[in-house]
């Protein structure tokens, strides 16, 4: 199995192979189940704002910063971007529904692959665009002692968010690995983008309501129902990828 994958990477970026380092992970919907009450926030709070915006919208848009969100429900509506202090203020109040929810609980096969991954030696990073520091704090709670805080790429690290590939190569750079080097682990199709677009073998693990062809659009290489899928294939997969 996942041969006719790797091999398809490795022609498309003229590698002879795959050397497995690192594992670049994607926060929201791949280690919390968090996107329905995202979802709900972003609803819930544009529409206060008289901005047009759906959950499903929030499913295909999850991943962009909090401002290139609110400036696609902005733009849509009055043709240019929101004003600076209208978009902080709109992010403060989604982050403050989101808080409001229930607690997001781990999503399940991702505390098992963490812990096979890191017994196989490999360094897993977190890259997410995320800035809600409510999060970045139940990751050290939730995940203890496995995203050191050295690598961990967040809404404060990069200039441009996903689907531009600057979060994952500066996972790479904060793995101290090369793109042949590591693996992405996504939900959305804008970090599939983002992953892809860095050179990176990408893994889409489809946790949400979209069609799965939406991931393999966006660029994935590989594409699983769950996390948990994934993590019952780690280890056929790993041996692929070190294999070639
Ligand atoms: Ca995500």
């Amino acid at each position: 199995m996942f041969e006719t994958e790797i091999n398809r990477y490795l022609s498309s970026h003229h590698l002879a192979h795959i050397r497995l380092r690192a594992v670049l992970f994607d926060m929201d919907g791949v280690l919390f189940d968090s996107m329905p009450y995202h979802a709900d926030a972003w609803a819930e709070v544009m529409n206060r704002h008289g901005l047009r915006f759906s959950r499903e919208e929030a499913f295909l848009h999850e991943g962009r910063t909090g401002a290139a969100t609110i400036n696609i429900a902005y733009n849509r509506q009055y043709g240019h971007d929101a004003p600076p202090e209208l978009i902080e203020q709109i992010y403060a109040e989604k982050s403050a529904a989101f808080a409001s929810r229930p607690e997001p609980g781990r999503m399940p096969g991702a505390p098992e692959l963490l812990r096979k991954i890191q017994a196989q030696g490999l360094v897993p990073v977190l890259v997410t665009g995320s800035g809600q520091r409510t999060l970045l704090e139940r990751l050290g709670h939730q995940y203890p002692g496995v995203f050191a805080p050295e690598r961990m790429v967040t809404a404060f690290d990069v200039k441009h968010g996903k689907p531009h590939p600057e979060p994952y190569l500066m996972g790479l750079q904060k793995a101290g690995v090369q793109a042949h080097e590591a693996v992405v682990v996504e939900n959305a199709p804008i970090g599939v983008q983002a992953g892809h677009a860095a050179g990176i073998f990408t893994i889409a693990v489809n946790t949400g309501p979209l069609d799965g062809q939406v991931l393999l659009d966006a660029g994935a290489d590989l594409l699983f129902p769950s996390m948990q899928a994934l993590c019952e294939n780690w280890e056929e997969l790993y041996r692929n990828l070190s294999a070639v």
